[in-house]
């Protein structure tokens, strides 16, 4: 199972972090140790001091696809969730001050939590709202009919260079609002005004 990431998808969100608005969309890969389920806790590692939310819309693809086009692509997801995308900051401000992978910013134990999975066909994908709290207060409050590249565009440009295959994850990017967690926060994730997703930072 491959688990894909989209940087740098919502406008706004670009701007928060002074990045360059991309022309095509921006992908890194996370291991599956990434994958923190089942509202499992998680525990504050010692290699970073700056670890931020991102909440996302995350795809699972339903079958077995590659140089997709853009017309036939939401033939091959059934399914979304809501994840967040742990990310370590400063490693990953390091890593793109040298022009390096984000692997490590990105991609360690626990660093992708993520709900259970609804079937599409129950959402307007083009308008989907989704909403991040810290102690229960609101911090992100994403839409997807603001994101620079939608779900099938994704999907179309990610087959390119990736046989994509049942089961595979596509976080689709966070909105502005990033910031920081804190031992003892409780992260909770929202899709329209149904909870999805809790995460104790330990
Ligand atoms: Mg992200």
């Amino acid at each position: 199972m491959k688990i894909f990431g989209i940087g740098r998808n919502y406008a706004a969100h670009i701007a928060e972090l002074n990045n360059e608005r991309p022309d095509e969309p921006v992908i890194f890969t996370m291991p599956e140790t990434a994958l923190l389920l089942k509202n499992r806790p998680f525990y504050y590692p010692s290699f970073t001091n700056d670890i931020h939310y991102e909440v996302e819309i995350v795809l699972k693809i339903s079958k077995v696809g590659k140089n997709i086009d853009v017309k036939f692509a939401g033939n091959y997801y059934d399914e979304i969730a809501v994840g967040i995308d742990l990310t370590a900051r400063d490693l990953q401000q390091k890593a793109k001050e040298k022009g390096l992978p984000w692997a490590i910013a990105k991609g360690f134990n626990d660093a992708a939590p993520l709900s259970g999975f609804v079937p599409k066909k129950d959402y307007d994908l083009q308008n989907l709202n989704f909403t991040l709290t810290v102690d229960g207060e609101t911090r992100q409050q994403g839409n997807t009919g603001l994101m620079l590249f939608n779900f099938d565009y994704i999907i179309s440009y990610l087959s390119k260079f990736f046989m994509l295959k049942k089961g595979d994850l596509i976080f689709t990017g966070t909105p502005q609002g990033v910031g920081p967690v804190k031992i003892g926060n409780r992260l909770e994730a929202f899709l329209e005004d149904k909870k999805m997703l809790h995460v104790d930072i330990k």
